[in-house]
């Protein structure tokens, strides 16, 4: 009888047999039925023997084979696990964590093979419909209604699927005027997509970076790709993309950012107007997700763009991978399995033998180290690509000279008013949201806390409410200290809403929007704000870094830094790094088109190295001065890291648990002198969403013996675990 071995979505570090009598090798990557305990679970099959350790009497039969979509090829299986194996985590979780949510049980999956492209959506009226309202026995009307309402757009088939009878019931509420037909159209044409017809020509810089790829096509070889803000790095990679194209091959585009998908995608559909092209990520619905993975899988989608979970997507003829702004943090997964898409889309081209594009202004200090150490290919383009762009003028104004109204300096407030004078936009950069960060009294000097995290509730003045940004609690505000009685209590420091409203007072007759986290969470919000600063109908930007990725803003001359000076003194090792990539990128805002641009930093170090390096555009003389203190403190690249994360309800638990984990880790590396193991230290924010936190560190300079290290650790921290205390292994980790 053939054996089925299943990874199941458990957190169990095995994989589970199974008979099924009419198995074949050929069903190695389809998804399986099987009993679970009393549960009915989907797995994924990872291999077919003929013999199983499990005695026959334990050994159980399999429910069914899902054969309605081709297997996971074998490249793929092999990509979950080596995840598995890299990150500690289980095989199962890692598979099935990795499919389309609409895969990860045995719902059978219908292919959408009808091109017509019409769609049943809820009109306003449909979607007012109270389903209590409708008679329970009508279990189609009910079954319809709740499909409309979680799918959005129906087609035919689906409805078909429910049963013949869906069909009148829905041909019905198109007379009622509850549903209404809708035709699929390809994403709208962005504003800031110019439609070329003819290319542009590269610059000098441009040609070298693309012949030097296209040169090595059929290798793996990882370029990165270092070009100043505005150089043309998008140019580059759709000249790379047309001759993948040219070749029958699929290309994976990863990028960091949600909100950059929209302005990327219509680029490309401009350039590439015959060619399919699939957007994977989070902000779609499960079906939208599931219909792009399958055009991938089926070869029928050539271009693959989106964020980091996209990099498990089936791609049966790769021929190139970029991912671009390389350096964010974005493409570290945060929880759950805490993989970096960026080193999991650099295994991918290795698998398929074909080169990989990490592409950046700013690019990280472990990427950069490998290229300068010849590891990886350094390409650069050093000027900006558009005719006459320069880069943009940077100046520090020393705040130590100012006497600053509400924060800003009275040479920023000038030119700011030339910057409108002249008709043009102005964007104030200022990385924290809400009104302030800190509400305080004046008498006793008591400040409003959270009571979940160790953190300070942020001022939210409009709503009036106070909020947590780590859990998201939010309280009102205190009428009086709740320590002292005063009704002296104030908010201390600024974020964008009290600088929206100083400016407001500043410059009555301006346009001025604001962005940040709370003004975009409205579905197309992103959408609308883009379209307005390209339409000139905004003059005064403040924002948070979500403003500083990736935009083009063509009109847009002066960048104004408020308040960066807190992250120059952090605890973290990795902050000086962040601070002049997001500095850099945000700058790179400023005079991208014929427009010159200038920046103001506001700061009370002006000659801070890393102020310095800003003003003169260098990025490289900051990022080896960093390389060569990270070199004499031990710290990465120069290091491979590994921590355990554990949290608990009482912090006494976590400790103790990573006290003995700790014993643990020294009994097995004995007198292995290329493993350091740190001591238990409570994490930077303690306590969050009501769990105390803390972790222990563990690093060596060879990421084998590391590797094999953390095989024998997690056995036995399998062995040691308790209920009370979760944990979890972050493997180069980011965030401490
Ligand atoms: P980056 O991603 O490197 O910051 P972009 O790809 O956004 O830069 O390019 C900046 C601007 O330069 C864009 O408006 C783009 O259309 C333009 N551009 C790129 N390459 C060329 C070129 N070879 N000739 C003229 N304009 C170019
Ligand atoms: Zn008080
Ligand atoms: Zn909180």
């Amino acid at each position: 009888m053939p054996i089925l071995r299943v990874a199941l979505n458990i957190p169990i570090d095995t994989l589970f047999d199974y008979v099924a009598p009419e198995a074949t090798q050929s069903d190695i990557g389809l998804r399986v039925c099987v009993p679970f305990g009393r549960r009915k679970l989907t797995g994924i099959i990872m291999e077919v023997r003929t013999e199983t350790d499990v005695p026959a009497e334990k050994l159980k039969t399999i429910f069914g084979i899902s054969r309605e979509i081709p297997p996971l090829s074998n490249d793929l299986l092999t990509l979950f696990s080596f995840c598995s194996d890299y990150y500690h985590h289980p095989l199962g979780m890692v598979a099935i964590n990795g499919l389309p949510v609409k895969l990860r049980n045995n719902k059978p999956v219908i292919l959408k093979t009808d091109r017509d492209g019409l769609r049943y959506v809820l009109t306003e009226s449909g979607r007012q419909v109270n389903a209590s309202t409708i008679p329970k026995r009508n279990k189609v009307m009910h079954q319809l209604l709740g499909k409309l309402n979680e799918d959005e757009l129906l087609s035919a088939q689906e409805v078909r699927k429910i049963s013949s009878h869906a069909v009148n019931v829905l041909k019905e509420w198109v007379l009622k005027g509850w549903v209404e037909e809708k035709r699929l159209e390809r994403p709208p044409k962005i504003l800031g997509a110019v439609e070329l017809r003819s290319w542009p020509e590269l610059t000098l810089e441009q040609s070298v970076a693309v012949e030097a790829i296209t040169a090595q096509f059929d290798q793996f070889h990882t370029w990165l790709l270092q070009g100043v803000t505005g150089s043309g790095k998008t140019e580059v990679y759709l000249r790379l993309i047309e001759k993948v194209l040219a070749t029958g091959k699929q290309t994976l585009v990863l990028i960091p950012e949600i909100n950059l998908t929209p302005q990327l995608e219509a680029v490309f559909h401009a350039r590439f107007v015959s060619t399919s092209i699939v957007s994977l990520h989070s902000g779609l619905n499960d079906t939208e997700r599931l219909r792009g993975w399958l055009e991938a899988q089926q070869g029928e989608a050539r271009i693959i763009l989106g964020t980091r979970l996209a990099v498990f997507t089936p791609l049966p003829d790769l021929g190139l991978v970029i991912v671009d702004e390389e350096h964010d943090t974005s493409f570290k997964q945060q929880d759950g399995l805490r993989y970096s898409a960026r080193d999991l889309a650099v295994f991918r081209a290795k698998q398929a033998h074909i080169p990989v594009v990490l592409g950046s202004a700013t690019p990280s200090l472990e990427s950069y180290h490998n290229a300068l150490t010849g590891r990886y290919r350094h390409l650069r383009l050093s000027q900006r690509a558009f005719k006459n762009a320069a880069l943009p003028q940077v100046e520090c104004v020393d705040m130590r000279a100012e006497k600053p109204l509400n924060g800003l300096s009275a040479k920023l407030i000038r030119a700011i008013k030339d910057c409108l004078m002249q008709q043009k936009q102005c964007l104030i950069f200022i990385n924290r949201r809400g009104y302030a960060p800190v509400l305080m009294c004046q008498s006793c000097g008591w400040t409003a806390v959270c009571q979940r995290c160790s953190s300070r509730l942020v001022v939210h003045l409009m709503e009036k409410k106070l909020s947590c940004h780590h859990c998201g609690h939010r309280e009102s505000f205190p009428f009086a200290c709740p320590q002292c009685g005063d009704q002296d209590i104030k908010p201390f420091g600024r974020g964008t809403q009290r600088i929206e409203e100083t400016f407001a007072e500043l410059f009555p007759a301006a346009r001025i929007m604001r962005i940040d986290r709370d003004s975009v969470s409205r579905k197309n919000a992103w959408q609308d704000i883009l379209r307005a600063i390209h339409r000139n109908e905004v003059d005064i930007l403040i924002g948070t870094q979500l403003l500083a990725k990736g935009h083009d803003f063509p009109n847009l001359s002066l960048v104004g830094i408020l308040d960066s000076d807190v992250s120059l003194f952090s605890t973290d090792f990795r902050a000086g790094e962040r601070l002049l990539a997001q500095l850099m990128q945000v700058s790179g805002r400023a005079g991208r088109a014929e427009i010159a641009g200038r920046v103001l930093i506001q700061t009370a170090y002006p000659d801070h190295l890393i102020y310095q390096a800003i003003r003169q555009h260098d990025y490289d003389v900051l990022a080896q001065h960093i390389l060569s203190e990270r070199k004499i403190a031990g710290f990465p690249p120069y290091v491979y890291q590994v921590l355990l994360r554990a949290e608990a309800h009482s912090l006494k638990s976590v400790i103790d648990f990573l006290s003995a984990a700790y014993k643990q880790a020294q009994s097995i590396v004995a007198s292995d002198k290329s493993i350091e193991i740190f001591d238990p230290v409570p994490a930077a924010m303690t306590r969050l969403k009501g769990m105390e936190r803390a972790h222990l560190l563990v690093q060596s300079g060879a990421r084998k013996s590391l590797q094999l290290f953390l095989m024998h650790w997690r056995k036995q921290l399998n062995a040691l675990s308790s209920h009370k205390v979760r944990w979890v292994l972050d493997v180069d980790p980011i965030e401490f």
